[in-house]
């Protein structure tokens, strides 16, 4: 079916619409053309249903999804579920790149903190700098000038690469002069791997076998 719709279009000018959408998902990572014509093609045949679910779960995404004034994290509330809860250790504060690392360290079970959600890592060569990240709002936290309980301990949990190397280093010597305890992931992830690819174990021992920088 799919070939003969496809031989049609190539037969005439292909609609409009057709390209548009083409294009569209065309934009979005990790999907090539083929793939962004496949999909097109699954919606013109798909019931008219299926394409507004589709299109509305898009439009919720930027609708009604925030940042958590605290931690950054992505949430319908603010703040988050993890910074509101109270079963959760909350002298602890466990700094990650991207929201995806929040469930990849939670699905260890080994960590029961709170999280710090920096929106990047610090790559000169793409112009990120300290200043485009959520470092400041970090500092604040372990500074306690949000008068919330006092941190014990940050936990960096940057992707074992050289902008995630990069940024542990430098975050850990802006910690340094608050006097913070400052411990690092255990080696052992994947070189170059992001945190969010890492498996459960790996993880876990990352994790339990951090050390004091
Ligand atoms: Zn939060």
């Amino acid at each position: 079916h799919n070939r003969k719709v496809r031989k049609r279009m190539s037969a005439t000018i292909t609609p409009r619409p057709v390209q548009k959408l083409i294009e569209e998902f065309g934009r979005l990572p990790g999907i090539g053309p083929k793939t962004a014509s496949r999909l097109t093609f699954h919606m013109l045949r798909s019931p008219r249903e299926q394409a507004i679910a589709l299109a509305e779960a898009i439009l919720d995404v930027k609708d009604r999804v925030t940042l958590c004034s605290v931690c950054f994290n992505t949430t319908e509330a603010d703040p988050c579920g993890i910074c509101a809860s109270h079963d959760r250790d909350r002298e602890q504060i466990c700094v990650v790149q991207e929201p995806l690392d929040i469930l990849a360290l939670d699905r260890t079970g080994e960590y029961k903190g709170l999280y710090h959600v920096l929106r990047g890592a610090i790559s000169p060569l793409d112009g990120i700098g300290p200043d485009k990240l959520r470092i400041k709002e970090l500092l604040a936290r372990v500074e306690n000038r949000r008068g919330d309980a006092p941190v014990g301990e940050v936990i960096l949990a940057m992707n074992n690469d050289i902008p995630g190397n990069a940024t542990a280093m430098y975050l850990w010597r802006e910690l340094a002069r608050t006097g913070v305890r400052v411990t690092r992931l255990a080696s052992g992830l994947p070189v170059g791997g992001d945190l969010e690819y890492a498996d459960e174990v790996t993880l876990g021992r990352a994790l339990s076998g951090r050390r004091e920088l």
